[in-house]
């Protein structure tokens, strides 16, 4: 008899596992129909030896020590600012946009914050509240800067116009009025020094876990005994869809090798007008891996279809509402907690899926 059937062997699976086994000395299955942990932080070495990340790029960053404490138990980390650019115009500049990415793009010589933030109140539409991705740039920056880093980026990425998105999803990235050109300006920016898949076998080793791969859920639930379900798979998918699909976007991957050191001069270049693919990664850069060798991954993002694997919810008012009438059949049931980016249909991030999941523990199922 287990006391918890964990479905998902992603963060938030394994750092529950790990909460109730090592806390609570209880007996956990973790099941997952892939044939790994790590859920959609999985890594893995290719065939050239480069460190991937199987499903994108998953750049650590966070503000709340508690994260960064806890994760620290299971990992050593590589400090790393992450650092992207944006091919616009035929240049590589700083995105989030900044005061370098103003002067180089428009041959301007601004030196202060002070005249940095007179150029965005010269150029910003008069927008109080932003109701949508659109608004929420344009409110910022304009619609000049707005056309050539966001638009056409957006529409690749969601086949949404950002019109029509929550404003939450351009509101990820921030501007900036100096030159600091992190992508993130959290506290803690770094990567699992061994990757995130050891981390996850760190994290899982335990003798009161069990994981079970390759494996639905639906398919063992009546053969193994257990007291609690927690679930961070789709939300949609547990209630066999009754109330309609949920979307996702999915992404396809190419990869490259080459017979070079690197082929970038940092991590990530975004495309937003050009070519079918949204960003290129240079995996070396942010893991920090020695070779001769480099491995490069154009990413290409798609509408999920019933065979896809899931990645991204889509932040709209209407899927928002159909979310709410699974939350509310999901929260009659009290032998099964909802946990996760699936399950809550949300557009989080890591650091964000632990302290969740650590929420939960002492919440709910500590208490
Ligand atoms: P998941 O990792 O999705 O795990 C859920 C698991 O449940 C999966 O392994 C799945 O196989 C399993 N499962 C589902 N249904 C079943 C079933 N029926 N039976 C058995 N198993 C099932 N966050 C950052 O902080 N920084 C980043 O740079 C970043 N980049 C990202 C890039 C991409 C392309 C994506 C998609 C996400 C990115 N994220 C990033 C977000 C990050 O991936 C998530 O916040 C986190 O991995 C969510 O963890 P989770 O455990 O909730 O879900
Ligand atoms: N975005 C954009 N241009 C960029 C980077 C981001 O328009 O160069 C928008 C786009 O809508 C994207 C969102 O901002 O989906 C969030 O970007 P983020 O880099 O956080 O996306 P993720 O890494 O989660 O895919």
């Amino acid at each position: 008899m287990f006391d918890y059937l964990i479905v998902g062997a992603g963060f938030s699976g394994a750092v529950l596992a790990e909460r109730i086994a090592n806390e609570l000395n209880k007996k956990v299955i973790i099941v997952d129909k892939r044939n790994h942990i790590g859920g959609n932080a999985y890594d893995y070495y290719n065939e050239y030896g480069i460190l991937v990340h199987k499903y994108g790029p998953h750049w650590f960053h966070t503000n709340e020590k508690k994260v960064f404490d806890y994760l620290s138990q299971f990992t050593e980390w590589r400090y790393h600012y992450h650092i992207v650019k944006t091919y616009v115009d035929g240049s590589l500049l700083p995105i989030p946009i900044n005061m370098d990415t103003i002067n180089e793009l428009y041959g301007m010589n601004l030196t202060s914050p002070k005249e940095v933030q007179a150029y965005f109140d010269s150029v910003k539409l008069d927008i109080k509240v932003p109701q949508n991705s659109e608004e929420s740039v344009l409110s910022q920056v304009g619609e000049d800067l707005y056309n050539k880093f966001f638009k056409n980026y957006t529409l690749k990425q969601w086949e949404i116009h950002p019109k029509d998105l929550a404003a939450s999803v351009t509101a990820r990235i921030p501007t900036r009025v100096n030159r600091d050109n992190r992508y993130f300006t959290d506290k803690y920016q770094c990567m699992p020094k061994h990757g995130y898949t050891a981390m996850f076998n760190n994290i899982l080793n335990n003798p009161n876990i069990s994981i079970l791969l390759n494996t639905d859920y639906k398919n063992i639930i009546n053969e193994i005994p257990y007291k609690t379900m927690i679930y961070t798979g789709a939300i949609d998918s547990f209630f066999d869809y009754k109330f309609g699909k949920l979307p996702y976007r999915t992404l396809r991957f190419e990869h490259e090798t080459l017979e070079k050191t690197f082929v970038q001069p940092v991590q990530q270049i975004n495309y937003p007008n050009d070519y079918d693919f949204t960003r290129i990664v240079e995996w070396k850069h942010a893991t920090g891996q020695q070779s001769n060798m480099t491995t490069i991954t154009r990413e290409f993002s798609e509408l999920a279809t019933d065979s896809s694997e899931k990645y991204y919810p889509i932040p709209r008012e209407d899927n928002q509402r159909l979310f709410e009438k699974y939350r509310d059949e999901a929260d009659k049931l009290e032998s099964v907690i909802f946990c996760g980016r699936l399950a809550d249909y949300k557009y989080y991030n890591m650091d964000q899926v632990v302290a969740r999941a650590l929420m939960i523990f002492d919440k709910k199922i500590k208490a």
